[in-house]
């Protein structure tokens, strides 16, 4: 039978790996890809002799003996990487009360250091400490629901999957299902608060947060030595390296259908290209009510677009600075004492990220540092529109940033070489992702636990990879999602799946 062909939208992280596992498994793949080079939203850029990574914060599952890392083999990039463990979270800082608090993954230390700054809060600590052990244990943790698709997965999984999570299901239900916002309202102290809230997001699942402490205390969180693209580019060369095609700055408008079959693709420049099976990686809220006009959907569907919250874009300042940070943590976040504004909206903290570990980042004693806020989409879009506002703006946040990195890094505004602001226009004109929303939706405790089918009602031939459809984006579930797409053309095409490659 001759190779059937697949059109992938998208070559982002997601459609990458729909590339490398439609390639090994005997079909004929063509990326699709609206940017000049791969990698969508795991994107990194350089500015005068320094590397910004605007992308990747840490890997789950960078090691060995794990089904994450068995993934990022077959990918072909844990092979090219290496991945330092990241030994602290980060360093939560308050600064009206001059606290700070390093998240390690010595937990003893860490419900130490916290009891010590609130006595009051002995209790929480201990169930919070509680939780996270209790997950430490559970081997089930990395690849909770993501081996399959949920259209592949039979009554003997779930009840594989059920006793393998037999010991963790109390933390998936009652309290620790509930946002991490509503269970630090008991907490006393405003830092642990701030800690219970950004060690991700206040959205997110309580759970979500003890297993972060366990992945940190089971040594199973990552840096990347030489950034996000450097774990991109490896799939990139896989995938080419067993025939699949991309071409770059190819923009999909519309996917092509006859019949309600998904037949191929129109580009931005008219042309037309076809194929047998069409998967969109790509933005979800453009491949449904624009690239298909809004033809293949449900009440459930548009409601989902209605109302789920989007991820929260961010603005980005990184700045090249001739100096270097030997003692700081990889990660801060930084409470104001002196807010300011971006458009409406108080900027009350920030994330630092600093890149004092890899030689990539920059030249030797100097350092990239970043600050990364969470900003409003609408502002920024409708700035953009008047340029030199836009770029007044830009400089404006990014002065504001550096007069507060002052008061952590005396003289560091005399040391900066290099400024480089990103906004969520910036992420939306390189990814096209639905207003800057670079992870999709907000991972609250309902979007995040309900799974998506990978095709759309009505449509055949068609499917659904990436952040879009795995609620809550992360690079392992992308990277699943592809193979996900993949398994089920299997089953469908009655040929067995084949992974594991060398
Ligand atoms: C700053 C930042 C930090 C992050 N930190 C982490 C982390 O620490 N850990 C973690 O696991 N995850 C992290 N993530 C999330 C993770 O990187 C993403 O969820 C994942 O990379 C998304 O991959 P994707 O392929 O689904 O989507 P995307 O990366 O958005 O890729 C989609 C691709 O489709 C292309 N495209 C869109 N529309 C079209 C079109 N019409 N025609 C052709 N091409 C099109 C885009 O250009 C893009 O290349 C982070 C993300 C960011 C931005």
């Amino acid at each position: 039978m001759p190779e059937k062909s697949v059109i992938i939208i998208g070559g982002g992280l997601a459609g990458l790996s729909t590339g490398v596992y439609a390639q090994m498994n005997g079909y004929r793949a063509h990326i699709f890809e609206h940017h000049t080079k791969s990698g969508g939203v795991a994107a990194a850029w350089e500015r005068q002799g320094y590397l910004i990574d605007g992308g990747i914060h840490f890997l789950m599952g960078h090691r060995p003996g794990q089904p994450i890392y068995d993934l990022y083999s077959e990918l072909g990039t844990a092979q090219a990487n290496r991945f330092l463990d990241m030994t602290t979270y980060g360093r939560f800082v308050d600064e009206a009360s001059g606290c700070s608090v390093d998240v390690t993954g010595d937990l003893d230390r860490l419900a130490s250091d916290l009891k010590a700054l609130s006595p009051a809060d002995a209790r929480i600590v201990d169930e919070l400490m509680a939780g996270a052990r209790g997950m430490q244990g559970s081997d089930m943790l990395f690849e909770v629901g993501m081996g399959k698709p949920p259209e592949l997965i039979d009554p003997l999984d779930q009840l594989r999957q059920f006793w393998g999570m037999r010991r963790i299901f109390k933390y998936f239900t009652g309290r620790y299902a509930k946002p991490a916002a509503d269970y630090a309202q008991a907490v006393h102290s405003p830092l642990l608060r701030q800690i219970l809230e950004n060690l991700f997001l206040p959205e997110a699942p309580v759970w979500f947060f003890l297993m972060l402490l366990a992945l940190l205390a089971n040594r199973q969180i990552g840096l990347l030595e030489r950034g996000c693209l450097d774990f991109v580019l490896p799939i990139e060369k896989r995938y080419k390296a067993l025939g699949g095609q991309v071409t770059y700055e190819a923009t999909v408008e519309e996917i092509l259908v006859e019949n309600d079959r998904a037949v191929g693709v129109r580009l931005a420049d008219g042309s037309e290209h076809r194929a047998d099976i069409v998967v969109s990686a790509a933005d979800g809220y453009s491949t449904i009510f624009k690239m298909l006009g809004v033809r293949y959907t449900d009440v459930k569907i548009k409601e989902r677009y209605r109302s789920w919250m989007l991820i929260r874009p961010t603005v980005m300042v990184s700045f090249g600075v001739a100096r270097v940070f030997p003692d700081d943590p990889p990660l801060s976040i930084i409470m104001l004492k002196n807010p300011f504004t971006i458009g409406s909206q108080a900027i009350k903290g920030f994330s630092l990220r600093i890149f004092n570990y890899g030689a990539k980042f920059a030249p030797p004693g100097k350092t990239v540092v970043q600050a990364i806020l969470e900003t409003e989409w609408d502002f920024w879009n409708d700035l953009q529109k008047d340029r030199p506002r836009y770029e007044e703006e830009k400089e404006r946040v990014a002065t504001e940033v550096l007069v507060r990195l002052e008061a952590h890094y005396p003289n560091i505004s005399s040391q900066v070489e290099m400024t480089d602001v990103a906004t969520p226009y910036t992420t939306w004109r390189y990814t096209l992702n639905h207003k800057g929303a670079y992870m999709g939706w907000l991972p609250t405790p309902e979007v995040i636990m309900t799974p998506l089918p990978r095709t759309l009602p009505g449509l055949a031939n068609f499917y659904m990879a990436g952040q879009w459809a795995m609620p809550g984006g992360g690079v392992p579930p992308c990277l699943y999602s592809g193979r996900h797409v993949v398994q089920i053309l299997c089953r469908r095409d009655g040929k067995p799946f084949v992974g594991n490659q060398p």
